[in-house]
C-alpha cells in the first residue's frame, strides 16, 4: 500500500467562553486546527488532526503545522502508511524537532493501519476492551468563588475530576484558591491544580508548604530542573506536562525524581507513536497518566483517548476532552463524548471518525 495523496485543511475552532491559563497570564478564544488527510492507492483513507491550544501555550502554532508539512508530505507520497514507525523516521529525518508538525500525519497512518487490519486503533495500542475513560474538567483562572462555581457546573454533567488552573502573581490567592476549592469539592472528586509553569520555585515552595491541600499539582515551574527542584522540597504528587517535549525529558524527569505523573499528549509529542513509547515507559516506572490531546476537535481528542483507553487503569487518572470547549464540531457528534464523566472509544476499524466535509471547506494543500 502507498501514500498518494495528503490533502491539508485548516479550520478556526472558536471557544465557547474565553480561557484563561497560567493566573490569567494567557489568554484563549480560538484555536487555528490543521486536519489532514492521507490518500492511498487501496482506496483507504486516513484522518488526523493538529491543533495547538492557541500560540502562547506551547512552542507550536497553526501556521506552523501546515508550513511543516509543506516540507514532509512530499517525501511520504509512495510510504506505506501502515507502518507508523517507518513514517515517524522518515519525518524525523527530513524535519528534525518539529514534534506538533507530524502528529496529523502520523495520526492518519494509525488510521489507516486500523481500516486495514480491521480493527480500531485501540486496540492496536495493546488494549484488551473499549475501556471507559474517566473525563476531567478544565476550570479557568479566576476567583476561588468563580473557580468553583465552575466545578460544580461541570459536576452537573458528570465530571467528578477537575484540572483548576491557578499560578498568579498574588501568592495569597493561590493559596486561597487551592485551600479553598480542596476543601469545597463535591464529596468523591478530585481535583488536579495546574500552575501551568507560572510560579519560580521559591514561589512554588512557598505556596505548597504553605497549603492544607494534598492534591496533584502540575507543572508548577518553567523548566523540568526547576520542577525536580520543587518536587524535592514539596508534599504533593507532581504532574509534568509542558516541559515534556520528547521521550528523553521523561526519562530525565524518572532519574531526577521530579514527578509522580506526567500528561501525555499527542500533539506535544509528536503522534500516537511517541505518545505510546512515553505511555509504555510511565507503566514501567508506575507514573499515573493524564492522557489527552493539546486541543482541537473531537477527532484529536479522540486519537488520544484511544491510546488512554489501551492503559493500564491504574496507570491513567483521567482525560480531557478540548472539543467540550468548543461552539462548533467538525465531526458531527462522532468519536468520544462525554457520557457522564467517562468516555468509550470507538471501535469501529481505525480511529472511527471522518470529518464533515461542509465544514472543512476546500483543502488549502494538495501534495502528490
Ligand atoms: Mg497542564
Amino acid at each position: 500500500m502507498k501514500i498518494t495523496r495528503v490533502l491539508v485543511y485548516q479550520i478556526d475552532l472558536p471557544l465557547t467562553h474565553p480561557y484563561w491559563l497560567s493566573g490569567g497570564r494567557l489568554k484563549f478564544e480560538t484555536l487555528d486546527a490543521t486536519f489532514v488527510q492521507v490518500e492511498t492507492d487501496a482506496g483507504l483513507i486516513g484522518w488526523g488532526e493538529g491543533t495547538p491550544w492557541g500560540h502562547t501555550y506551547l512552542p507550536a502554532h497553526g501556521p506552523g503545522i501546515r508550513a511543516g508539512l509543506s516540507i514532509l508530505a512530499p517525501h511520504l507520497i509512495g510510504v506505506d502508511p501502515r507502518s507508523p514507525e517507518a513514517v515517524m523516521q522518515i519525518m524525523d529525518l527530513q524535519l528534525p524537532g518539529h514534534p506538533y508538525v507530524k502528529s496529523a500525519i502520523d495520526v492518519a497512518c494509525w488510521d489507516i493501519l486500523g481500516q486495514f487490519a480491521n480493527m480500531p486503533i485501540w486496540q492496536l495500542l495493546g488494549g484488551d476492551a473499549p475501556n471507559e475513560v474517566l473525563i476531567n474538567s478544565s476550570i479557568s483562572t479566576g476567583t476561588p468563588e468563580d473557580m468553583l462555581a465552575l466545578i460544580l457546573a461541570a459536576a452537573d454533567k458528570g465530571y467528578t475530576v477537575h484540572s483548576a488552573k491557578v499560578g498568579g502573581t498574588d501568592v495569597g490567592l493561590d493559596i486561597e484558591r487551592i485551600d479553598m476549592i480542596s476543601a469545597s469539592l463535591p464529596k468523591g472528586h478530585k481535583v488536579t491544580f495546574d500552575v501551568n509553569r507560572a510560579w519560580q520555585p521559591a514561589v512554588a515552595i512557598e505556596v505548597l508548604n504553605s497549603v492544607k491541600a494534598h492534591d496533584w499539582v502540575e507543572q508548577p515551574c518553567q523548566t523540568l530542573d526547576q520542577c525536580a527542584h520543587v518536587a524535592a522540597r514539596v508534599s504533593n504528587p507532581i504532574m509534568l506536562d509542558e516541559c515534556m517535549s520528547d521521550f528523553n525529558d521523561h526519562l530525565e524527569a524518572w532519574k531526577s525524581s521530579a514527578c509522580e505523573g506526567v500528561k501525555v499528549k499527542p500533539n506535544r509529542l509528536g503522534g500516537l507513536t511517541k505518545a505510546r513509547q512515553v505511555r509504555d515507559f510511565g507503566v514501567a516506572v508506575g507514573w499515573q497518566m493524564h492522557i489527552e490531546d493539546v486541543g482541537g476537535s473531537a477527532l484529536a481528542d479522540t486519537a488520544a483517548l484511544h491510546l488512554a483507553a489501551s492503559t493500564p487503569a491504574p496507570n491513567r487518572l483521567a482525560s480531557w476532552l478540548s472539543h467540550d470547549h468548543l461552539s462548533v464540531d467538525p465531526v458531527s457528534g462522532q468519536g468520544v463524548r462525554n457520557l457522564g464523566g467517562h468516555v468509550v472509544p470507538p471501535s469501529l476499524p481505525g480511529l472511527g471518525v471522518t470529518p464533515d466535509p461542509d465544514m472543512l471547506g476546500a483543502p488549502v494543500a494538495v501534495y502528490s
